[in-house]
């Protein structure tokens, strides 16, 4: 199943306007994540707050507020840039590149932005 959601900077007060993200272009899902948990934080007895999905390759870290910020570290060895949430309650992926919040922009109200 397949979903062809528009991806779009979320609007922030505190970032100035303008700023968009090279990558939006190339916003997909894969298939699956490759973990249901931040396995390096299994591996080291480590906990975490929440997990976030790398739209690139499908791996899964913990996140910055987690002690293991594998999310981030992933980033960095492989740059890939976007990182989706799984929480279940948030719904926005992150661009460590141009560090932006991305949601996906419904497109059944068909407002043009
Ligand atoms: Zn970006
Ligand atoms: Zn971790
Ligand atoms: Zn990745």
């Amino acid at each position: 199943m397949t979903s062809a959601s528009r991806w779009t900077v979320a609007p922030d007060g505190g970032r100035p306007d303008g700023r968009s993200c090279v990558h939006l272009g190339a916003m997909s899902t894969p298939s699956d994540p490759l973990s249901e948990n931040c396995e390096e934080c299994s591996a080291l007895g480590f906990g975490w707050m929440r997990l976030r999905w790398c739209t690139t390759c499908g791996h899964v870290g913990c996140c910055d507020s987690s002690q293991g910020r594998h999310a981030y570290s992933h980033h960095v060895a492989t740059g890939h840039p976007l990182v989706l949430s799984l929480a279940p309650d948030e719904h926005w992926a992150w661009c460590y590149v141009d560090e932006l919040f991305l949601i996906s922009a419904p497109t059944t109200r068909g407002s043009a932005v």
